[in-house]
């Protein structure tokens, strides 16, 4: 479902990834994690078309991200041609982004009803089930800033999912949550993988990644240190970086 081979990003003559090779399966998950300015964030950002990758190649489902291929050459992509990749794409950020003059359930039609021109009474329906999905059916009618920080995720979840991604993408979605809020929305994320999303996620929740995640991955400095197995890298890890990083964690 991602592919990415040798994905590089620089800002300027800041380089961030250096040449990151991963991949994601159909109905896998696969947890990132890494210190503060590795990467993650831009790594997720490219491959949602938010940022344009410069060298390596990124495939979402198939799909070169960013660039047409014509005669042999790479062209990038309209932004036009780019919005229509990312509407496949679900994302979860750290600070939930909800619209905050509209209820959850405005917020959860919003997409479904602007972008793919949804009717409303199908986008209600839709929205409905998928409020009750994560828990929250009583709170359709809520402003965001009526709701608890676990409560808006969950919100934003319900958005992101209206769109019918084949993908969801998640930015450290429960780092700016109170502790005691965390469970509610990693327990939404658990079920969602249960159910065959692709997920990539960027969490330091250790204990999600090693039950749910079927792959971790571990970037320092724009790279992939090391990757594997969950369990097996939380039990023994083989690069000292590693081992630093995940004892500084538990
Ligand atoms: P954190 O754990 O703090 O979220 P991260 O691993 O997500 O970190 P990134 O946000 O991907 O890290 O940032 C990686 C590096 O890229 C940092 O040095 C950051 O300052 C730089 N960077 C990110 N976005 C931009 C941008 N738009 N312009 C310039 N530099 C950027
Ligand atoms: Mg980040």
């Amino acid at each position: 479902m991602v592919l990415a081979d040798r994905v590089c990003k620089n800002f300027g003559t800041l380089q961030v990834l250096k040449g990151i090779s991963l991949e994601v399966r159909r109905g896998e998950v696969l947890c990132l994690i890494g210190p503060s300015g590795s990467g993650k964030s831009t790594f997720l950002r490219c491959v949602n078309h938010l940022e344009i990758v410069n060298a390596g190649r990124l495939y979402v489902d198939g799909d070169l991200i960013g660039y047409r291929e014509r005669g042999g050459k790479l062209h990038e992509m309209s932004p036009r041609e780019a919005a229509l990749q990312r509407r496949d794409i679900g994302m979860v950020f750290q600070h939930f982004n909800l619209f905050p003059h509209r209820t959850a359930l405005e917020n959860v039609i919003e997409a479904p009803t602007q972008v793919k021109k949804q009717s409303k009474d199908k986008a209600v329906a839709r929205a409905k089930d998928l409020l009750d999905r994560v828990g929250l059916a009583d709170k359709a009618d809520t402003y965001p800033a009526q709701l608890s920080g676990g409560q808006q995720q969950r919100v934003a979840i319900a958005r992101a999912l209206a769109m019918d991604p084949k993908l969801m993408l998640f930015d450290e979605p429960t780092s700016a949550l109170d502790p005691e809020l965390v469970g509610e929305v990693l327990g939404v994320m658990r079920e969602l993988a249960a159910s065959g999303m692709t997920m990539l996620v960027v969490t330091h929740e250790m204990g999600f990644a090693r039950e749910v995640a079927d792959q971790l991955v571990f970037m320092d400095g724009g790279v992939v240190m090391e990757k594997g197995d969950p369990r097996e890298m939380l039990a023994d890890p083989q690069h000292e970086r590693t081992k630093s990083f995940l004892s500084k964690l538990l």
